[in-house]
């Protein structure tokens, strides 16, 4: 009997890991410089959140959602998405009546069964965060310039940041009713679409099916109120004022229901690395304070391999691979603890060494692990203070003094 790994899901080694942490912790720090706090939620959460926060009609509720019972018949779901367990973590816990605002930051696992392919798989990470209580432009550039910085900072060329406003509750109506009326008078949408017509038409501009045959749509700037345009006015003033160049998209969505006023993205060609907007009605909808709100994430497998297809991936340069051998047994000890000194330094990374094998094995060991370099304790050398180093890749040899190596 053997077992695979589910569909949609994969085992992820060494320097594919790697990147992983590496990108993470690039990630905290760039949040950390800006006052955001780390917060770790739950991975399954209670359905009901998704569905009131994400809503019914969305794919990731109507099709996506990895929903089960436990042993007392609560209805849970592995979570999709971060924003909705941070919402309720940031009401539970009553953040909302005790600080003037909260920024928030996580990584983790997100589940969705949607169809494997390239760049979209059942369970992935995202990286993300959330900042509560700044109903003003500033706080929507503040996350737009951090999400930017984060994809700069992980080596990816081509960025292009896509802007657009949804508009608030006195100018969305208007336009909602008018995009009803643009839909309604074609004949040639797909099921999801007719489904999603009455109750949520801002989701058809997002259809990847009917997308294309939609020329002439109205286009929400047309009906922002006053403030909703000056919004946007600033928030493209701000983002400019730090040197970011920004493109406005009039068919900008975004999948969620949440989303109120600016929405964004930002891409790399084709592929869409990150994407947020603002929320201003979701506290308050999930039983908390009347809250402003805005948040984003990145899909971080998209992120590393968008940086790796960039191939400037300096940020994350691996670290030289050393071997440690010994030519004669009676020197393990020493060959042992200068190996864990060496590792200590955190200037290279080091394996070995190993007791029992001869030094052409060890050499052939070292060769299998993908060492750059190994360092040979041997008799007459050590005697005089010296070590042997072989570079595994063209084969040449050289002695150094040993106090010098760390
Ligand atoms: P898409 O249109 O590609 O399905 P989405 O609108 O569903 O994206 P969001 O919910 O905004 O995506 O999630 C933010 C980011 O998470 C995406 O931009 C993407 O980088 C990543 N992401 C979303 N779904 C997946 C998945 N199934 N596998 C890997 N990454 C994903
Ligand atoms: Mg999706």
């Amino acid at each position: 009997m053997s077992f695979k790994a589910p569909r949609g899901t994969r085992d992820i080694f060494a320097r594919d890991a790697q990147d992983f942490s590496i990108l993470e912790r690039a990630a905290s720090e760039i949040f950390r410089n800006r006052a955001f706090i780390e917060v770790r939620t739950p991975i399954f959460e209670d359905a009901g959140l998704f569905l009131r926060s994400i809503g019914q009609e969305t794919d990731i509720v109507s099709k996506e959602m990895y929903l089960f019972e436990d042993k007392k018949g609560r209805k849970l779901a592995l979570r999709p998405e971060g924003t909705a367990g941070i919402v309720r973590a940031f009401i539970e816990n009553r953040f909302d009546l005790s600080f003037p605002e909260g920024k928030f930051f996580y990584g983790g696992q997100m589940f969705r069964y949607e169809r494997p392919q390239a760049g979209r798989y059942r369970q992935f990470n995202q990286i993300g965060a959330e900042y509560f209580g700044n109903a003003s432009p500033a706080a929507d550039a503040e996350m737009i310039i951090t999400a930017f910085e984060i994809l700069e900072t992980a080596g990816i060329k081509d960025l292009k940041i896509h802007i657009n406003s949804l508009g608030c509750q006195n100018c969305r109506p208007l336009f909602r009713s008018e995009l009803i009326k643009y839909f309604s008078s074609k004949t040639d949408l797909c099921s999801d679409c007719v489904n999603r017509l009455e109750k949520n038409p801002l989701r058809l501009l997002d259809c990847k099916i009917d997308s294309s045959k939609f020329s002439g749509v109205p286009a929400m700037s047309a009906f922002w109120c006053p403030d909703c345009r000056e919004n946007f006015e600033t928030l493209k003033g701000l983002l400019s004022s730090c040197g970011l160049s920004f493109e406005t998209d009039d068919k900008l969505v975004r999948g969620l229901d949440y989303y109120t006023k600016t929405v964004f993205e930002i891409r790399s060609g084709q592929d869409t690395l990150a994407g947020g907007g603002r929320y201003d009605n979701l506290v308050k909808e999930l039983g908390g304070q009347n809250t402003a709100a805005v948040g984003f994430a990145f899909g971080t497998e998209r992120v590393i391999s968008a940086a790796r297809n960039s191939g400037s991936l300096n940020s994350f340069a691996q670290k030289e691979k050393v071997f440690i051998a010994i030519a004669d047994e009676e020197l393990f000890k020493e060959a042992f603890a200068f190996s864990i000194k060496y590792s200590k330094t955190g200037g290279v990374c080091v394996s070995g060494p190993v007791n029992g094998k001869s030094l052409t094995s060890q050499l052939k060991f070292a060769d299998k692990i993908a060492a750059d370099k190994t360092v040979i304790f041997a008799k007459t050398e050590f005697e005089q203070g010296k070590i042997i180093i072989k570079d595994m890749k063209n084969k040449t040899q050289s002695e150094q003094q040993l106090q010098n190596i760390i």
